[in-house]
């Protein structure tokens, strides 16, 4: 738990969310501005910054949040049309909460390959 972290706040249950799924490694919750039909966050419950912060111990839990956003896909009945993943880094990525988090957007077909 780090102090000031809105998605810290969301897993330890201080602040609301549409949780969708959770489990001892992560959480994952419907994003407050979806872009598409589906928008989930897939963030692992330890703190970690970014990409940038991943850690060779941390691997099973970056592989993890795939499982669930595959599990989540499926739920959501996205799987078979497709769906985008996406990790924005830092600045030049877009990143605006600095924990880590894999969006899962689907339910609509993306115009753009990188929008
Ligand atoms: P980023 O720009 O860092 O990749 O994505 C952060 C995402 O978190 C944005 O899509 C934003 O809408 C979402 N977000 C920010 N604050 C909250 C919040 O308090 N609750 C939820 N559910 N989503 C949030
Ligand atoms: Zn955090």
């Amino acid at each position: 738990m780090t102090d000031h972290c809105i998605f810290c706040k969301i897993i330890a249950r201080e602040a609301r969310a549409d949780i969708v799924y959770h489990d001892e490694q992560v959480t994952a919750f419907r994003d407050i501005h979806p872009v598409a039909p589906t928008h989930i966050l897939i963030v692992p419950n330890k703190h970690i910054e970014s990409v940038n912060a991943v850690a060779p111990e941390d691997e099973p839990l970056m592989g993890h949040l795939f499982t669930v956003a595959g599990k989540l896909a499926r739920e959501e009945g996205i799987h078979h049309n497709g769906y985008r993943l996406i990790v924005n880094t830092g600045a030049d990525g877009g990143q605006t909460v600095f924990h880590l988090h894999l969006h899962l957007i689907g339910g609509q077909r993306m115009q753009h390959p990188m929008g």
